[in-house]
């Protein structure tokens, strides 16, 4: 374990200036996106709202109590090369917090498991010919030095069959796009593979951090300064309406609650929202400058608590057909038997579309078919290893993205002056992360100030 990372760069925390007058303003969604946004329109001097549709904060990076402590209902973990998140955190106070390790990525196939982490052991990976090995390692080295302009014009299968060729495509690139984004995986455009490659392994070897105390930690950390800050935060909040007043205020409705005037509102929430809440009124005309057809990819997770750990790597592509899971993650490789409950953490993860019919099984036909898979990939895995099991679903995790999206993704200005928009969908090209997600709302809240 090294104590920091060697190449973790933090960003100085956002230049937060102060306001002239305090303005009320109101922002939906109490994930990442939201809470650092009140945070750091508190901290200018605005009257801050949150709104949140759940009964608690943390987003897509909520939390679970088992035990007596707080597990991450999707696994998490930080990347040396987040300075947007890491200056937060440094900002928090946090930073003596984190701890890092070093980490690895296995790609299993017939059953057999292949670490992938060193150009030995892309030599020594028997599924592709030697030629097919060498032409996926020049393509790692391509996609480090080539510059990303055209890329997202172009797709992932034109752009990764071209440099790694055909078969390598099929038996390597393919079925990891596939996990990814199903039968959609043939529209994403090279831009996300190449953020995604560099972020993931920009740096020297791979090294991931966590936080003592899980992410649970920073969310309760920035609730509580916002509160400082004079701000309010509603649970069980569903924001269901926004409109303009006769005097051109924004008015925000929540479930039982409202409507009420904002000076400014910043949405956080998934889009598919907005044109719900904005339909059929003055702010029609605002919610058509989001294309409506941006649609997203959800994801169903099984966390199971096992008595013993079955691999040596944080995360293993596992992409045979017949594995009723396109990934395990074994967090227990990077946290701290604290943040554990002393148990090995496996999260079994299906990246998959809402209305398909997987989303919509029960937790037990999930659980029975993912421990099946577990049996056939881990011959000496026994249903008696598994202490307990939860199974979690999220409708809204990050765009099916077509070619040219940075052309169409969402703006965050909505309304100038108003009505602003930092969501998930608008990341891009950056990584689907807290970090892509910090670094958006450090625009946002900028342009607010700006224009104050
Ligand atoms: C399986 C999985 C693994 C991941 N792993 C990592 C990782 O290792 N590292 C990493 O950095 N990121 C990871 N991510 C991505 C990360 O969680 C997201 O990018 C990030 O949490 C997005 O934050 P957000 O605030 O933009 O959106 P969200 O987290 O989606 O927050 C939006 C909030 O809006 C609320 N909301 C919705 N509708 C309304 C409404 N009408 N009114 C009020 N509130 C509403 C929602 O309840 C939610 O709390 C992972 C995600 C998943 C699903």
């Amino acid at each position: 374990m090294t104590k920091d990372s060697e190449n973790s760069v933090a960003e100085p925390a956002s230049q937060v200036k102060v306001m002239k007058g305090a303005l009320d303003v109101a922002v939906i969604g109490g994930g990442i996106g939201g809470l650092v946004s009140a945070y750091w329109l508190a901290k200018a001097g605005a009257r801050v709202t949150v709104y949140e549709a759940s009964d608690q904060l943390g987003g897509l990076g909520t939390f679970f109590k088992y035990r007596d402590i707080s597990l991450e209902r999707f696994y998490h973990c930080m990347l040396p090369s987040d300075r947007y998140l890491l200056g937060v955190l440094h900002e928090l106070g946090l930073d003596d917090q984190i701890y890092w390790k070093e980490t690895s990525f296995g790609f299993m196939r017939g059953e057999q498991l292949y670490g992938l982490n060193t150009p030995l052991e892309l030599l020594r990976f028997s599924p592709l010919s030697l030629i097919d090995r060498i032409r996926v390692g020049l393509t790692g080295l391509w996609g480090k030095i080539c510059s990303p302009r055209g890329l997202d014009d172009i797709t992932c299968v034109e752009w990764l069959s071209r440099i790694s060729g055909q078969r390598a495509f099929e038996i390597f690139w393919k079925p990891m796009l596939q996990a990814k984004f199903g039968d959609r995986y043939h529209e994403v455009p090279a831009l996300w593979f190449w953020t995604r490659f560099n972020r993931e392994k920009g740096g020297k070897r791979e090294c991931k951090g966590y936080i003592h105390g899980g992410y649970r930690r920073i969310i309760d950390t920035l609730a509580e300064s916002i509160e400082a800050l004079g701000g309010t935060i509603k649970l069980q909040a569903p924001v269901e309406k926004m409109d303009l007043t006769d005097d051109g205020a924004l008015s925000v409705s929540a479930v039982n609650d409202g409507p009420k005037r904002f000076d400014r509102v910043v949405v956080t929430a998934p889009i598919s929202f907005l044109h719900k809440a904005m339909a059929n009124g003055r702010l029609a005309d605002a919610a058509k400058k989001v294309d409506t057809k941006i649609d997203m990819q959800g994801v169903v997770n099984a966390v199971l608590m096992l008595r013993r750990g079955f691999t040596k790597h944080y995360w293993v592509a596992t992409i045979d057909e017949d594995i009723p899971f396109q990934g395990i993650v074994e967090s227990t490789t990077l946290l701290e038997k604290s943040d554990t409950a002393g148990v090995h953490l496996f999260y079994l993860m299906n990246y998959v579309h809402r209305t398909e019919a997987l989303f919509n099984q029960s937790d037990d036909e999930i659980l029975s078919a993912y421990i099946d898979g577990l049996k056939r990939l881990f011959p000496d895995f026994q249903e008696a290893d598994v202490i307990d099991r939860f199974v979690f679903r999220a409708p809204f995790v990050e765009p099916l993205y077509t070619t040219g999206y940075q052309q169409r993704k969402p703006p965050s200005v909505l309304l100038p002056g108003k009505l602003y928009l930092a969501t998930t969908a608008q990341v891009y090209p950056d990584v689907t992360s807290w970090n892509g997600t910090v670094g958006l709302v450090q625009k946002v809240v900028d342009d607010i100030l700006q224009e104050k």
